[in-house]
């Protein structure tokens, strides 16, 4: 099944083509056509699953079947995500998938953390505005834009807007806009908070939802050593330089651990920089840009970071320590070896987390052949 049966604009149809998306992910088959007939969207899907091309599919074939109008600071589409990272991510969808339109559809990311003005400036003439909560309340405030003809709006992992503690700034931008809109809700998982918000947003909406497939956690090459805490530093750069790994990610359980982690690589010649809750925007986004562009060897992350964020297909993923929950370590470990790249996942156990460890295998119903590192030769 091709990108044709959706009836897309051929140009639309090229892109993907360009972007390498040949066939239909499943919640962009189910959801497409749903959206393209204007109806309102309730999504279950993980980052992963293509849940961003989705929307902007659809909203963009929708902009270039009508007039876009004079230029203005009244976007025409809304996407609301809880984080920066989030944000430049579902711009660079949008901008990829926008080029050499017959019509010129301008997007762009706004957020927090960074100078306002520059922003401020930059929205005139923009169709579709990706933004966080916070920030785009700001811009609102000082007039910058004005959400009174927006048509489309998506609520991108709302659920993590929740958790983060944007309800009452979703509430307050639902307000502003106008009554008559098309709504698209996306999350990871539907909890009885959404249910609150999904109430308030959409109308009898079409209820799509993807379950994460179990075999696909059951191709990852899943590896472990039991190793002390003292000897975890050592054994980390004895494996990467052993098996040479140019990308590696690893996690850690604290932002104070990861940023030790990564610090101690670095001090022994293997670039490293953490990623995690404490760090500003800004150095959360230079590391994963660096790192998704391979000139980075070593990210070392949080799970609270590593939700949302694109990276996947990782050669190697690297628990140095071990997550609380089976659910992050199927998070975790899920970044690696998607579709046609191979890929190791190598988790550190220490002996006082055998048992914690072994429930975690059994949840994903996966055995796992672990090596003493106390038998291993390696510099301390
Ligand atoms: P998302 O879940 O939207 O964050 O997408 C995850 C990744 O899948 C992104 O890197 C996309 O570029 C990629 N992707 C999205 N749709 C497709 C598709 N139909 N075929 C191949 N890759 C895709």
């Amino acid at each position: 099944m091709s990108f044709v049966k959706f009836n897309l604009h051929p140009s639309l149809l090229a892109n993907t083509t360009a972007q390498g998306y040949e066939t239909p992910t499943p919640i962009q088959s189910q959801a497409i056509p749903v959206v393209i007939e204007g109806r309102d969207l309730l999504g279950i899907a993980k980052t992963g699953s293509g849940k961003t091309a989705s929307f902007v599919l659809p909203i963009l074939n929708q902009l270039l079947a009508r007039p876009l109008g004079e230029k203005s600071r009244q976007p025409k589409v809304l996407v609301l995500v809880p984080t920066r990272e989030l944000a430049v991510q579902v711009t660079e969808v949008f901008k990829d998938l926008s080029i050499n339109l017959p019509k010129s559809i301008k997007s762009m990311a706004v957020y927090g953390g960074v100078s306002i003005n520059p922003q401020m400036k930059s929205i005139y003439g923009i169709d579709i505005l990706i933004a966080t909560p916070g920030r785009l309340l700001d811009l609102q405030r000082s007039s910058a834009v004005d959400l009174s003809k927006v048509k489309s709006l998506v609520l991108d992992e709302a659920d993590k807007m929740l958790n983060l503690g944007f309800k009452e700034e979703m509430q307050e931008i639902i307000e502003l806009l106008p009554k008559k809109r098309q709504n698209m809700l996306f999350s990871a998982t539907l909890s009885e908070q959404l249910s609150g918000i999904n109430r308030l947003l959409l109308s009898d909406p079409t209820v799509i939802e993807i379950k994460e497939k179990v075999d696909d956690v059951e191709l990852i090459n899943l590896s472990g050593y039991f190793v002390s805490d003292g000897r975890k530093g050592p054994l980390l750069r004895h494996l990467i330089r052993e098996q040479n790994m140019q990308q590696v990610l690893v996690f850690t359980s604290s932002g104070i651990k990861a940023d030790k982690v990564a610090a101690k690589l670095t001090k022994n010649g293997i670039p490293a920089l953490p990623i995690h809750g404490k760090k500003s925007q800004s150095a959360r986004l230079s590391a994963l840009e660096k790192f998704k562009a391979g000139k980075l060897q070593v990210l070392v992350a949080t799970d609270l970071i590593s939700r949302g964020i694109d990276i996947s297909e990782l050669p190697y993923v690297i628990n140095y320590e071990l997550p609380r929950s089976p659910k992050d370590f199927v998070h975790r470990v899920g970044r690696t070896g998607r579709a046609s790249s191979e890929g190791l996942a190598i988790t550190f156990v220490t002996r006082e987390e055998t048992h914690h460890f072994k429930v975690i295998l059994k949840k994903m119903k996966r055995y796992i052949d672990m090596v003493d590192s106390e038998e291993m030769d390696f510099k301390p």
